[in-house]
């Protein structure tokens, strides 16, 4: 019986062989996939702040994406470069962001939001941990899990993942590779 074209790609064995597929032949887990998506997702940003991308996935689909970057039609960070503006926390750490930019995860809310796909109790990957404003949206918008691979001021959002019980999981990529 000729077995499924899937089966076959990348490897010579029957598919009947109990053995180990190369590093370079294993199947992306779940969390790999999406994250891996989200690092693409990443290179259509245009803040040059940082590149960060983001999927919202529910029941192993995508149901939303985003990535940074200036409001529909409006100039990007690329063309007319960044406006930085600085936040002080009330602990006294400084923050600072492109006054330009929607973030990643709250332009895949966006995303969401304008073709009514509802985005309850799903999880989202993300490039890199989210900041604490985006942090409090996500926890309205009803995801469960945060999934991230790069730490980003992870300090300043200890208190409210604390008090919202939102997990924050690392899908670190560099131990995927
Ligand atoms: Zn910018
Ligand atoms: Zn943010």
């Amino acid at each position: 019986m000729a077995m499924p074209e899937e089966t076959k790609t990348g490897c010579s064995c029957t598919g009947d062989e109990k053995h180990e597929h190369s590093e370079v032949e294993k199947r992306l887990g779940w969390h790999e996939y999406f994250m891996s998506v989200a690092h693409l997702i990443s290179r259509r940003a245009t803040c040059t702040r940082g590149h960060i991308g983001s999927v919202i996935v529910r029941d192993h689909s995508i149901l939303s994406t985003g990535y940074n970057g200036a409001p529909a039609g409006l100039p990007h960070c690329n063309d007319s470069n960044c406006r930085i503006y600085r936040s002080t926390h009330p602990d006294g750490t400084v923050e600072e962001n492109c006054v330009n930019t929607i973030h990643a995860e709250i332009n895949a809310i966006a995303q969401a939001a304008k073709h009514g796909v509802s985005i309850k109790d799903s999880d989202i990957y993300i490039t890199a941990s989210p900041c604490i404003h985006c942090l409090k949206v996500l926890i309205n918008v009803g995801i469960k899990t945060i999934y991230y691979d790069k730490p980003y001021k992870i300090e300043n959002i200890d208190e409210l993942l604390r008090l919202s019980g939102i997990k924050l999981v690392q899908v670190n990529m560099a131990h995927n590779q």
